[in-house]
Order: C-alpha cells, then structure tokens, then sequence
C-alpha cells in the first residue's frame, strides 16, 4: 500500500534527488565533490538570500543551533530566547547547556511573540548579546514576524540575531541580508527536501567577528575550520550531492515561486479543513505546516489516518499532545497533495463520526487553488 508523509521534517524526497544519491559514492578530494560544493554554496546563498557564506554540517538541524551558540558567545553571556512553543524552548535549554545567562520571554502556544515583548526583554536586559527566535515554530504551526522584530529592534541593539529558520528557509520569505539577520540555521530534512543528516548555517559579517572572539568551547563544530576551502573532517558525501540536486529544483522554480506556492498549499489546507468543522490552532499560521484541533476521538482520527489512509501526519507535542494535529506542507507538495490528505482527513473524519458536509474540504481548497 502507497504510504504518504505529511510531517514537518523529514518531509518527502524528489525522485530526482533519490536517484542522485543512489549513485556510486566518490571520494570528498576530488575535483568533482569540489565542482558539487561550489554548487551547493551557490545554492545556499539563494535559498538565504545571502551574499555571505553559508556553512554545511553534518548533523541534524539543533547541531546548527548550538553551533550557532557556541560560534558566538561566551560563558556567562546574556541572551533573550522565546519559549513559544518546544523548538523556542530549546534555544533556552541550549543557552542553560553551556552557561548562558537566559532571559526567557514566556509566550502562550499558539501564539507569536512581538516586537514589542522583545523590546521589553531587551530593557529588562540592556547588556544582552543575543536575540534567539524560531521563525516557524513546528510545535505549534505559528510563524513569527521575524523582518517586523528585526527592524524595531535594530536601532537600539547592536548583538546577534539569530533565528532557528529550520522549517522556514524554503517555505517563507527570508532575506537574510536585507533583514540584517546574524545566524540562521536549517536542516535538510525540511525545506530542504532531502533525508535528514545535513544542517545549513548562515552567518552575517557581524556574526564571523563574533567567532574570532567568542570563547565558549568547541571543535567539531567550529565554524572557522569549516569556512576554509579544504575539507576539515569527512562530510556526509551523498547528502551533499543529493542537496545539489534539490537546490537545482528550488532555483529552477524560482525561490520566491518557491515562498509563494507554500503560502498557497498552507492558504488551501487552512480553507480546507475549517470547511470541515475542524478548529485552526494558533495566530500567525505558518507556510510549512498547518495545526487544528483534534476533533472527538481524536485518538482514534489519528489512528485512522495512519491504519486506513496511510498517511502520516504529527500528533501535538508536550503540552499539545492529544489536542491537535499537524499537517506539513513543507518542500516537495503541490495541489494534489492537498487534495489528497483533505480526502483522508474527510474519510477519517467521518469514520469517527464527526459531523461535516461531504467534500466541502475538497471544494474550499479547490477554490483557493483555483483552476475552475
Ligand atoms: C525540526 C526542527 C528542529 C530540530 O531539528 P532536528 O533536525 O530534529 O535536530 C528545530 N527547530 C525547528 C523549528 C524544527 O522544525
């Protein structure tokens, strides 16, 4: 039975990509691995939109994330983080790890923090370093106003920026450059489109200063040995090639095609399943996956959708777990694919019996894609 994955990371790999990473392995110092980095850093700077150099690792995305630390800071540093859900929680957890001092701003899940909370995080803390925030918060589907927070509060705060973009990069509009951002990180199994193994960091010339300076410890990841042309440790030789290919996708339709066709498939999912009678979770909704509320039974919906319709989707997590659904449409989705996960929902949907008027999902989602 053709089984369908629906999750935020790993998200579905082009067939195109599949085939790239079935062939032969070849050796890391040769002319043709050098030929397949030059054109993964090409690449990157487009899906960044960066001039700068972006960094490969190999590891999954939260190795990027405490590169992204411990590349910038120093023992007993101030930071700001948001806790806005689990992968804002985790910037916390990380800057704890290696003793940061942490400002922790509390934000309802569901909902995104502001510019203004910042700003009264920063006058709280006046001599903070850092500002750490989740562009996309996965937990909870909410994206966060990262251009609107980095333009209030660049005028008084000269520290870095840094922003886990693991499932934005690839789904919403990101200028990394132009937004004056100082790190962001991704990892491969999201917007990407590859397997999971390969994380991606940005770094502004503000941020590279901030590793000849930063004294917190670190090796593997230490972001000056990887800036250099030769090869320090041995990477993850097919991943890197299949990213090649992926990004080879991604610059052919166009990186803003690119933004705007996950703001269509997350605009028709969102249509699609309040017409439904499902509840959407959470303001600010996020172009890489979509949260509503379970309905009753919602064990058992979730189980269907696994048993009877082979689709995999996610369940909530931690505070959420038992009270929503996450559904991703993040990398390689188009129309059909929203079609056909508001089909199984619909079908498990009135497998528990929850009241709704058939095909209205199909028919809302329709509308929004257009194509009458
Ligand atoms: C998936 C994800 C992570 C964690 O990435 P791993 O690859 O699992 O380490 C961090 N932040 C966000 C927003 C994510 O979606």
């Amino acid at each position: 039975m053709r089984t369908r994955l629906f999750t935020p990371g790993p998200t579905p790999v082009p067939e195109s990509v599949m085939l790239r990473m079935a062939q032969p392995i070849i050796h890391h110092r040769t002319p043709e691995f050098q030929t397949a980095q030059a054109e993964l850093a090409e690449g990157l700077k487009l899906l960044f939109q960066t001039s700068g150099d972006v960094i490969t690792l190999t590891s999954s995305g939260t190795g990027a994330m405490e590169a992204a630390v411990v590349n910038t800071l120093s023992p007993g540093d101030a930071v700001i983080t948001v806790n806005a859900g689990k992968f804002g929680e985790r910037w916390g957890e990380l800057c704890r790890a290696y003793g940061l001092r942490v400002e922790e701003v509390m934000v309802e899940w569901g909902r995104a923090v502001t510019a203004e909370e910042i700003g009264a995080a920063l006058d709280r803390v006046p001599d903070a370093r850092a500002v750490l925030l989740t562009h996309s918060e996965t937990s909870t589907g909410v994206a966060t106003d990262v251009r609107g927070i980095a333009q209030a509060i660049r005028p008084r705060f000269d520290g870095l920026i840094i922003v886990d973009g693991i499932t934005a990069v690839g789904a919403h509009e990101l200028r990394f450059d132009e937004w004056d951002l100082d790190v962001v990180v991704t990892g491969s199994q999201k917007g990407v489109m590859i397997p999971p193994g390969l994380a991606f960091i940005a770094l502004s010339e503000r941020a590279w200063r901030a590793t000849e300076t930063a004294r917190l410890p670190r090796f593997y990841f230490d972001l000056r040995t990887m800036r250099k042309p030769e090869e320090a440790w041995t990477p993850a030789v097919t991943l890197v090639l299949g990213a090649v290919e992926a990004l080879r996708m991604l610059r052919e339709e166009g990186i803003e095609n690119v933004w705007a066709r996950h703001d269509r498939l997350a605009r028709a999912l969102r249509a699609g399943l309040s017409a439904l009678g499902l509840k959407l979770f959470g303001v600010s909704p996020s172009n890489a996956v979509t949260s509503a509320e379970l309905p009753e039974r919602g064990a058992e919906f979730m189980k269907l959708l696994k048993e009877r319709y082979h689709v995999t989707v996610a369940a909530g997590q931690e505070a959420l777990k038992g009270r929503i659904v996450r559904i991703a449409h993040l990398g390689y989705y188009d129309d059909a694919d929203m079609l056909t996960i508001l089909y199984a929902v619909e079908r498990a949907l009135a497998d528990v019996e929850h009241p709704h008027t058939p095909g209205a999902g199909l028919a809302a989602a329709r509308a929004v894609l257009g194509g009458e």
